[in-house]
C-alpha cells in the first residue's frame, strides 16, 4: 500500500477524475514518499504520485489502492496492447502510453517492432523507474530505449537524461511497417524517432491526394507523407525540411520501398525561404502540406497566427485551382478556430475559395480523456483550393 496518505480539500464531486492535483487542494500529507494514498472527506479516492516540490503536487496512476509496482506496469502493458492491436488494428509501431490518457502519468512508451521507446516527465516516475523498466522485460520486449528530454521533464525539476536500458543488441535504428511501408527509425532521433501522432493523417491525406501530379511535403522529417503519397500514386514530391539527417532517412526509406528515386527532390532548407524561392520561379502544385514543429509553447499564440498566416499565404499562391491543402499545429493552445481564422484571411486576401474536407486530429493511440482535455494537441484540415 501507498506509504503517505495525502488529504484533500471539498469533495470528490469536486475533482472528478481528472488526474492531476495541484498543491493548493492538498490539506495535510501524513508521511513520506512519492507514492501516495489519496484521501478526501475521509474516505480513499486514489493511489497517486506525489511530488512534495512541485505545483503539480497529485498525479493519479489508479483508483485502487494499490502501489506502483513492475506487475502494475505490466498489466497496463497489456491492456494498452490490447487497445492499440486487437480494438485499433495498429501494428509495427504505434503509442502505448499516452501518460495520463493511460493512467501512466508522465510515461510515453511508443512501440517499434520488438522494442520500446520510453519518455519520462514525472518526478513520480522518474523515481519509480526501476519498476517501469522490468514491467516492460516482463512483457518480453527486447530492447528498451530511453529518451526523456521534453519540456515538461523541466518543469517537474528533472534534468535530461537518454540511453538504454535493456537490449539484445546495441543498435541505432529500427525497420518498421506501417500502413504496408517500411520506415527505417532512428532510435534518438526527433521525438522517438517518428511522428506517430500523424500515422492515420499520413493515410487520409495520401488517399485524398492519389495520382496527383506534383506534392509538396513542408516540414517532412523522414518521410511520413511523402511515403504514403507515393504508395497512393502521387507522381513527384517535394520534401523539405532543416534537418539533413531526416532527409538522408526519407531517400532511403523511398529506396527500401521500390519507389523510382526521382519521384522525390528534397531540400534541406527552411520551409518560409523555400516557399518564396519557389513562388519567384513560378513552380505551382496540385497539393501542399504543411506540418511545421509547434510554433506556440505556452498560451502566447500572437507569433504562431503569423507564423500560420504566412504559410496558408505561400501555400494559397502555389496552389493551382483544385489543388488540396493539408495543414497541421500539434501546439495545445493552437485551436481549431484559430487556424480557421487565419486560414480565412489568407484566404479573403487572395479571394481564393477554400472549401474544409475534413478536420484532423491525432491518431487514436494518443486518445485524449474526457476530464483532461489537455492530452489534445495536435489538430489539423484538409481543403481543396480553388
Ligand atoms: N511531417 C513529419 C513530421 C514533421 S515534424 C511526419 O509526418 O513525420 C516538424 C519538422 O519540421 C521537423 O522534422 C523539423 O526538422 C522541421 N523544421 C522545423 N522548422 C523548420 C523550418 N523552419 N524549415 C524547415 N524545416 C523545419
Amino acid at each position: 500500500m501507498p506509504r503517505i496518505r495525502v488529504n484533500l480539500k471539498g469533495r470528490p464531486s469536486d475533482y472528478g477524475l481528472h488526474p492531476w492535483i495541484f498543491k493548493d487542494k492538498v490539506k495535510g500529507v501524513i508521511g513520506q514518499g512519492f507514492e501516495a494514498a489519496v484521501y478526501v472527506k475521509g474516505k480513499f479516492f486514489g493511489s497517486a504520485f506525489y511530488n512534495p516540490e512541485g505545483k503539480l503536487a497529485l498525479r493519479f496512476y489508479s483508483r485502487e489502492e494499490e502501489d506502483f509496482t513492475a506487475g502494475l506496469v505490466y498489466s497496463r502493458i497489456q491492456r494498452a496492447r490490447h487497445e492499440r492491436e486487437d480494438i485499433l488494428g495498429f501494428r509495427g509501431a504505434y503509442r502505448l502510453f499516452f501518460a495520463e490518457a493511460d493512467n501512466m502519468p508522465g510515461i510515453i512508451a511508443d512501440v517499434y517492432g520488438d522494442g520500446v521507446v520510453l519518455q519520462i516527465s514525472s518526478y513520480g516516475a522518474e523515481r519509480l523507474k526501476r519498476e517501469i523498466v522490468e514491467g516492460f522485460r516482463m512483457a518480453g520486449y527486447r530492447w528498451l530505449y530511453e529518451k526523456s528530454d521534453s519540456y515538461a521533464r523541466r518543469q517537474e525539476g528533472l534534468e535530461p537524461y537518454e540511453g538504454w536500458h535493456f537490449y539484445d543488441e546495441e543498435r541505432e535504428h529500427v525497420w518498421v511497417e506501417i500502413n504496408g511501408l517500411k520506415f527505417k527509425v532512428p532510435i534518438g532521433g526527433q521525438k522517438t524517432g517518428l511522428y506517430l501522432d500523424q500515422r492515420l493523417n499520413w493515410e487520409v491525406v495520401a488517399r485524398t491526394m492519389r495520382g496527383r501530379r506534383r506534392v509538396l511535403d513542408a516540414f517532412s522529417y523522414t518521410g511520413g507523407f511523402t511515403l504514403h503519397l507515393l504508395k497512393y500514386g502521387v507522381e513527384k514530391v517535394v520534401a523539405i525540411d532543416e534537418d539533413g539527417d531526416a532527409l538522408e532517412l526519407l531517400r532511403e526509406n523511398v529506396a527500401a520501398n521500390g519507389f523510382p528515386r526521382r519521384a522525390v527532390d528534397t531540400f534541406s532548407a527552411n520551409v518560409f525561404d523555400m516557399l518564396d524561392s519557389f513562388l519567384l520561379a513560378h513552380e505551382r502544385y496540385d497539393g501542399i502540406i504543411l506540418d511545421p514543429p509547434a510554433f506556440a509553447k505556452g498560451r502566447n499564440v500572437s507569433g504562431a497566427r503569423r507564423g500560420y498566416f504566412t504559410l496558408f499565404d505561400r501555400a494559397l499562391r502555389l496552389l493551382e485551382p483544385g489543388g488540396i491543402l493539408a495543414a497541421f499545429s500539434c501546439s495545445r493552445h493552437i485551436t481549431f478556430e484559430l487556424l480557421r481564422e487565419e486560414m480565412t484571411r489568407a484566404a479573403k486576401r487572395l479571394l481564393r475559395e477554400v472549401k474544409v474536407l475534413y478536420w484532423l486530429h491525432q491518431s487514436p493511440d494518443h486518445p485524449v480523456p474526457v476530464y483532461f482535455p489537455d492530452a489534445e494537441y495536435l489538430r489539423g484540415f484538409l481543403a481543396l483550393v480553388y
